[in-house]
């Protein structure tokens, strides 16, 4: 390590405190620059970045005309009130509308990421339906805040416990360790839906004010739902008066190849919470859409939420230079095309390494579940506990081969750029391959 990058990290060390790190532990290269699908460090080392940061740098970095908007912005207001309306937060509330699943429109409320957004929800759910109970998925995320990561259903939510009341958990779908022994998708999905009908009914359904679900899992492992399985949930909602609320903050703008995951998976919410992707992660933001016939329920009633930075303009202005971006390129679509590559590449890859359990994915959204023995499908890392030496060795193998890729235990969440070129797909995926080569001959294991 250079003079400089290791002054830099000594500062880190001694100043910052890194998120969901053990301090002593945390380490990383000091990244200084982004252009399209790489991250640069100080010493001028290239990163392939194959999760987009955190699933969010959907434009790549340094897409222009983000760069533009928020230069113009800044040069032009950068605060003002939130009770006051302002042009860029218009703009992006309208094409937002425009994007989103339902006829009827919708209306936004912006916020400054995605824990705040589903908190939001929570609160405009209770509001609106007058009921209290909210369920979620176990083996979820949500947010951190306290309300957010009640919600969540792994163990992000501990140290918040015991959190907000009123939040209960269910088992979602997940085949390839299915919660329901389940041996085929059909019967996964009907004996989902049977367990949630009987949480349903044992919890009361008419004190349910909403199922917050994310419509494809994301960080606990990219669990692409049963076909049929959402529109029977969607059902159940209905039937009983529940609200349906989509959190995006993940799939949403682009990832699944449609502008929200509720499109491309053929069933529509009642609100959907989104962040991310909505600036490519240029400047934080987040924010519910809620569907127009439910909007309106504040038009004689008071909306009881709000937050400083709500609209806020640089944050509004980044948003309407990435939507403009996204409709310009075609980018919401083209998550379909690296679709077909990641299916190829990561088959491939499935067929030369015993390491990968199960190639699962939807768009630009995949996941490698790794286990130890693909007939007991042991995991690499176990859920709930620190890192296992091997995810540690294969996350420093790859950086060191100028790969980024983010994992959750023992799955590999493969969530590029929407921009990325095939040739740049390819290349990170051999280094990959070679990596999980090296990691099953690698005797030390
Ligand atoms: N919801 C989902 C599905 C997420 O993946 C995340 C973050 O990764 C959040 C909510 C929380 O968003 P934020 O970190 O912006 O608060």
């Amino acid at each position: 390590m250079g003079s400089w990058m290791k002054e830099l990290a000594e500062l880190h060390a001694k100043h910052v405190l890194t998120p969901w790190s053990v301090q002593k532990r945390a380490s990383g290269p000091m990244i200084v620059r982004g252009e399209g699908s790489f991250l640069y460090d100080s010493e001028g080392n290239r990163y392939l970045d194959l999760s987009a940061g955190l699933v969010a740098v959907n434009l790549g970095h340094g897409k222009e005309q983000v760069v533009q908007a928020i230069q113009q912005q800044a040069a032009r207001l950068c605060y003002a009130s939130p009770a006051f309306f302002h042009d860029q937060r218009a703009l992006l509330a309208q094409g937002l509308s425009q994007s989103a699943p339902w006829p009827e429109g919708a209306r936004t409320f912006f916020t400054t990421g995605g824990a705040e957004a589903n908190e939001d929800a929570i609160k405009m759910a209770r509001m609106i339906t007058g009921r209290q109970k909210v369920l979620a998925f176990y083996r979820s995320f949500h947010g951190s805040t306290s309300g957010a990561g009640t919600l969540t259903g792994e163990f992000r939510r501990f140290a918040g416990e015991p959190g907000i009341p009123g939040v209960v958990h269910f088992w979602g779908p997940y085949l390839y360790r299915s919660p329901f022994f389940s041996e085929n998708e059909a019967e996964e999905s009907d004996r989902a839906l049977r367990h949630l009908d009987l949480v349903l009914l044992h919890e009361d359904p008419t004190r349910v004010a909403a199922i917050v679900l994310e419509p494809v899992v994301g960080s606990n492992g990219v669990l692409v739902p049963p076909k049929g399985y959402l529109a029977r949930v969607r059902e159940l909602c209905n039937r009983h008066g529940i609200l349906l609320v989509f959190d995006e903050v993940m799939t949403g703008f682009g990832r699944l190849g449609a502008s929200f995951g509720a499109i491309r998976l053929g069933t529509t919410p009642d609100m959907i919470t989104f962040a991310k992707g909505v600036t490519s992660a240029y400047v934080p933001l987040g924010g519910v859409l809620v569907r127009e016939g439910l909007a309106a329920t504040f038009d004689a009633k008071p909306l009881w939420c709000g937050h400083t930075y709500s609209g806020h303009p640089l944050a509004v202005a980044a948003g309407m230079g990435a939507l403009i971006a996204y409709r310009d390129e075609g980018l919401f679509d083209r998550a379909r095309l690296i679709e077909e590559w990641l299916w190829r590449g990561l088959r491939n890859l499935e067929k030369e390494s015993p390491l990968i359990g199960e190639v699962r994915g939807l768009g630009a959204f995949f996941g490698l579940e790794l286990v130890r023995d693909r007939e007991t499908r042991e995991p690499l890392s176990l859920w709930h506990k620190p890192l296992s030496p091997e995810i540690l060795w294969l996350q420093q193998q790859l950086l060191g081969r100028g790969v980024y890729a983010f994992f959750k235990h023992n799955v590999m969440l493969i969530a590029p750029p929407l921009t990325i070129t095939e040739e740049e797909l390819q290349d990170g995926l051999e280094q990959l391959g070679e990596t999980l080569r090296r990691l099953w001959e690698e005797p030390s294991f």
